[in-house]
């Protein structure tokens, strides 16, 4: 048993440091509503340092474990109206300001958009992820859970936890380098809030209410990362 936990931490496991990049975007969903488009299709771009192990249990199985700080830039996915992007819809019509909007619960105008300040904030985010991993030759598929914590920095927008699935290819080079590519989607969500879509002139009386929706806003992130690996031995 002494043996075996001697095997496991000294010959099987590697540590890191690494360094990375990619880009992340937040969606709203359901992101067609009557038709019409409310996702605001935008995407960031991130920054990453972090620590990381990796174990191959059994000579193929293998867990990984690590922590990052990142930095995101600002994403106007958040940032959310509904604004007609058809130039033959039948509702909308620019001249006389007939369209179709959304009443976000907690405002008093209709057609207002909502997001504004979670779209125009960089962010600071320490991410966990756990993964469970396959080892073939050098080549490392994988897939896990990962917890993100993310605060705004520019604007408050208060604390932005989730947890989502993350899942990877990493490539052992050598003892010494390893390259990684990871896709995170969350399962939780980052915001919600609840809007009615509205179908009429703006501002008149014959406004027709259409149905209520919570909408639902998730991140994902696309990333890419460079391992630089000390002690721990030479785990591939
Ligand atoms: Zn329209």
């Amino acid at each position: 048993m002494l043996i075996a936990l001697q095997n496991f931490s000294a010959a099987q496991t590697s540590f890191d440091v690494n360094i990375g990049g990619g880009v992340w975007t937040a969606a709203c969903e359901p992101f067609v509503v009557e038709d019409h488009l409310v996702w605001n299709p935008g995407a960031g771009a991130t920054h990453h340092l972090g620590f990381g192990m990796k174990s191959v249990l059994n000579g193929h199985l293998t867990l990984g474990l690590g922590v990052r700080g990142h930095y995101m830039g600002q994403n106007r996915g958040y940032r959310t109206s509904l604004k007609c992007k058809y130039p033959d819809c039948d509702a909308c019509d620019e001249n006389d300001g007939r369209g179709v909007f959304i009443n976000w619960s907690g405002q008093d105008s209709v057609g207002r958009s909502i997001g504004r300040d979670e779209a125009t904030t960089d962010y600071a985010m320490i991410s966990v992820p756990f993964k469970i991993g396959y080892q073939i030759g050098k080549f490392n598929p994988n897939i896990g859970v990962e917890y993100n914590y993310r605060m705004g920095i520019e604007k408050n927008v208060g604390e932005l936890q989730s947890i989502g699935i993350t899942t990877g290819l990493r490539f052992d080079l050598n003892d010494q380098f390893a390259f990684s590519t990871d896709f995170y989607g969350g399962v939780t969500k980052d915001m919600t809030h609840q809007g009615t879509v509205y179908s009429g002139q703006r501002g008149a009386d014959d406004v027709e209410e259409l149905e209520t929706y919570d909408f639902k806003w998730r991140s994902y992130r696309i990333e890419f990362t460079v391992h630089y690996k000390f002690g721990g031995g030479s785990a591939k």
